[in-house]
């Protein structure tokens, strides 16, 4: 079913109804007029993470009449953005949790399930509770799977936390931080090829050194990094050597996954790399390798680990009607990051809003930045602008954080940090306050 035409929005008013959302966000979404759609056409969004719920929002904003569905199994998201700051104490936990009030407020339907099989062809999402929804358009924002690790399965991750997903985990990973006894190892492995975040494993060497020193200080974070280089390197080495002298030690790989974690003990906190080394510590956390969520991959929309997607729609490669956006999209040269996922969730909304009414399709512009709290009011960021070309997504533009700048830039860029997070976080969940 196409949604029927019955009254317009022109590009201007479009762009100023989403103004302020947008501008408060520091990145902007409308430029493409819309008219509004006033048939029922349904559209579905797996997944109420932070891409997953920019899509409901704005397209609510862009065509009132379309039903939309999210369906999430969690009632309130706790986001992995930002969690790091709540290792470090700097945020707490409630900080980070959102809830689908104010999406629900707007007549988005939030269903508390899982979707379990998507059929493409009769456009239709199994969910766990066994009923069956059909849709126009489905969205796909499943966020990342794990691949597998020998002896790290779900109850191995309760005793050496991924800490990679948001909630419970977190929760665990701080608590055998602060229950271990000052002089233990804390042993994080990074994995290589695409993961998300990439500047997180550092941030977290770093968020969780920063409690150390002041409480633990004979304590000590090990890093293994199965990569040989990785994202603000030369900054986070300047960070561990000035901040954190004794208490983050970097392994890098010299070749790419020489320090893969290849097997893990869960009863004796033990990792073996797969150069054959051992290491063993009070406190273990995994960050496994990644691929998209599971339902992406089972549905038949990934090719390999991540999902193709068309860079100028974020339309499924393998399936019509189908958007996949977020983590589990084959988006390069963007980063998996929030700030992506809400970027690609704008084109998206615009896609489906303008395939709904045949309006013209604008030149998507998608944007990213990553900040990383070093210590206390010292915050470095790198991002990009990016455009399409020849079908392929590129990088128009670039800026990063310089190894020698002012104080003050840093505490600029820390308070900007937390601004954007905040902003971020209403832009998505569709908060006013
Ligand atoms: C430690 C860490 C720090 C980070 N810091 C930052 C940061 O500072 N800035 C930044 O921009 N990004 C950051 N990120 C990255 C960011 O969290 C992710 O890139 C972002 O959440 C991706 O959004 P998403 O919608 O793809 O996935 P998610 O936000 O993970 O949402 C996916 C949702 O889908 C749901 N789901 C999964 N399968 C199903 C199913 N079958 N049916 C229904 N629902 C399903 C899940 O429950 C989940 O709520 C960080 C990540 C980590 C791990």
């Amino acid at each position: 079913m196409e949604a029927a035409v019955a009254g317009t929005l022109d590009r201007r008013s479009f762009t100023k109804a989403l103004g302020a959302a947008g501008a408060v966000a520091g990145f902007g979404f409308g430029h493409a007029p819309f008219a509004l759609a006033q048939a029922r056409a349904k559209v579905v969004i797996i997944g109420g993470g932070i891409g997953g719920a920019t899509v409901a929002n704005y397209l609510r904003k862009a065509t009132p009449k379309v039903e939309i569905t999210i369906i999430e199994p969690l009632a309130r998201i706790t986001t992995c953005a930002g969690s790091n700051l709540f290792m470090g104490g700097v945020r707490t936990i409630e900080d980070l949790t959102h809830d689908f009030t104010a999406l629900r407020n707007r007549g988005i339907q939030v269903l508390r399930d899982t979707a379990q099989a998507i059929d493409t062809a009769k456009k239709t999402v199994k969910l766990e509770s066994g009923v069956s929804i059909s849709y126009d358009k489905l969205v796909v924002s499943p966020g990342i799977d794990f691949k597998s690790i020998e002896g790290y399965d779900d109850a191995a991750s309760e005793q050496m936390p991924h800490a990679w997903r948001g909630g419970k985990q977190m929760l665990l990973l701080k608590r055998q931080i602060e229950d271990m006894e000052d002089g233990g190892a804390i042993v994080l492995g990074v994995p290589s090829g695409h993961y998300r975040c990439p500047p997180a494993p550092y941030e977290r060497a770093c968020m969780i050194a920063l409690h150390l020193k002041r409480l633990k200080p004979k304590s000590k974070v090990i890093l293994l990094d199965a990569k040989t280089q990785f994202a603000k390197e030369a900054l986070f080495k300047q960070a561990f050597a000035t901040y954190y002298p004794n208490l983050i030690e970097l392994n890098q790989s010299a070749k790419t996954d020489d320090l893969a974690i290849v097997r893990a003990d869960a009863k004796s906190r033990t990792v073996t790399t797969k150069s054959g080394q051992t290491f063993k510590g009070a406190v273990v956390s995994i960050i496994p390798p990644q691929k998209a969520g599971a339902i992406a991959v089972t549905s038949g929309l990934a090719d390999g680990d991540w999902c193709p997607v068309d860079a100028n729609t974020f339309e499924a490669k393998k399936a019509k009607d189908v958007f996949i956006l977020g983590d589990s999209a084959m988006a390069d040269p963007m980063p998996k990051s929030g700030f992506a996922a809400n970027s690609q969730a704008k084109l998206v909304a615009e896609s489906i809003a303008v395939d709904l009414v045949k309006a013209t399709r604008y030149p998507p512009r998608l944007r990213n930045t990553c900040w990383s709290l070093l210590a206390r009011a010292d915050t470095v960021k790198m991002g990009a602008a990016y455009g399409v070309k020849d079908g392929k997504i590129v990088q128009i533009n670039s800026f990063a954080s310089e190894a020698k700048e002012p104080v003050m830039t840093r505490a600029k860029n820390t308070s900007e940090y937390l601004t954007w997070y905040a902003n971020m976080m209403r832009d998505s969940f569709g908060k006013t306050a």
